[in-house]
């Protein structure tokens, strides 16, 4: 039994300097503190994110939220107006269609003023309920755009009630998918946590990405699992110690007490590679393809998301990956990238072939490279 608190929030949204490469979002906001969904390697228990009470049992809900974001994105309220990028509504410290979302609605009526304020959106979640609001997302893709994303660590049913207790089961999840693209909606999975001797091997890897691409997913994004001292691990070890006694004193080699939690380098890059070529061969787009974000994203935007796709779609492959330095001068201008028209090469990091796929990105909202790459 989940035990609820209502709490007044001061600010909703959670704005970005700069767009990023993940969700192509530069704005998100989380709606509730703490997640009923209880996952094992959830990171929102780290004390880091401060999340008051129980972890898995108490969420805080934060009842003003359609009030202050109905301001927040207000234009006619704004110095400054929003990037030109997605609105994300999920991830960090709880999931926004967990179930107390049934109740309380607050996803569904950020969606109407997203709507309203015509921003697009995209929304990540582990459940079900979102289903619930694919009438508010059908409008909003119908005007601007809207991507539903799911978020999966495997697509092993039995492992996903041990690790994600709270969770619409995964096979569930993938079929939502297919209901999101009957209803216009771009739809994405985001294979993270990849959970390290569990859902990690070449066998579990390879059966989850047969699913996501049999659910004809428009792209899939890869994420290692941290582990943060403190309650987030204890909790993650005490789960796992149960199910896979033997298991536990093995992830001493993988995590070393990182204070940002991560992994042992090597261990991410070899399961990164994996993945890299996995998902390759079966076809599905390592990063959010061009042709969802052509239009909907300002220029600057589109061309810092490309930029950095490409880096790390060139890293994933071991090529050259030269377009880092890029993404980061045309994220820190001020004026738009076009205002560089034949001059892009004064910007930190462009040379020759980058000051090319820049002109083909603003002349064309694509890039032959960045699809070849996907
Ligand atoms: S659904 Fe997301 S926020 Fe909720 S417990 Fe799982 S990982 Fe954490």
């Amino acid at each position: 039994m989940t035990r609820i608190r209502e709490i007044q929030a001061k600010s909703i949204l959670r704005k970005a300097k700069r767009v990023d490469s993940w969700f192509a979002s530069a704005a998100g906001m989380n709606l509730y503190r703490g997640c009923a969904h209880d996952c094992a390697y959830c990171d929102g228990r780290a004390e880091r994110y401060r999340v008051e009470g129980e972890f898995g049992r108490e969420v805080a809900v934060k009842v003003n939220a359609p009030e202050i974001l109905g301001r927040e994105l207000d234009p006619r309220r704004k110095r400054k107006p929003l990037k030109r990028a997605f609105v994300l509504i999920g991830g960090g410290v709880g999931d926004a269609y967990q179930p107390a979302e049934e109740r309380y609605r607050l996803a569904r009526a950020a969606l109407g003023l997203i709507e309203r304020h015509g921003y697009p959106v995209h929304v990540l979640t582990k459940s079900s309920l979102v289903e619930r609001d694919f009438d508010v997302l059908a409008r909003i893709a119908a005007r601007s755009r809207a991507i539903v994303s799911v978020s999966l660590s495997g697509t092993d049913e039995e492992l996903s009630r041990v690790f994600e207790p709270g969770c619409t089961p995964p096979s569930r999840r993938l079929e939502i998918l297919a209901r999101a693209r009957d209803r216009g909606l771009s739809t994405g999975v985001y294979l993270m946590p990849v959970i390290p001797l569990v859902t990690d091997t070449d066998e579990a890897l390879g059966a989850t990405l047969d699913g996501i691409a049999g659910a004809g997913a428009d792209f899939v994004m890869f994420g290692g699992m941290t582990l943060k001292p403190g309650r987030q691990t204890e909790h993650f070890l005490t789960v796992l110690a149960e199910r896979f006694p033997d298991l536990a004193p093995r992830y001493a080699a993988i995590y070393s007490g990182d204070r940002w939690g991560r992994a042992r380098r090597d261990y991410y890059q070899e399961l990164e590679q994996r993945f890299g070529q996995a998902a390759k061969r079966r076809g599905l787009a390592r990063r959010i393809p061009l042709r969802l974000l052509a239009g909907v994203l300002g220029e600057n935007e589109l061309v810092t998301v490309a930029l950095e796709s490409l880096e790390y779609l060139c890293q994933l492959d071991r090529r050259p990956a030269p377009y880092g330095r890029a993404a980061r001068a045309v994220a820190a201008l001020d004026v738009p990238i076009s205002t560089y028209r034949g001059r892009y090469q004064e910007l930190a990091g462009v040379g020759r072939f980058t000051a090319k796929l820049i002109e083909e990105v603003l002349e064309t909202q694509a890039c032959a490279f960045h699809e070849e790459m996907l």
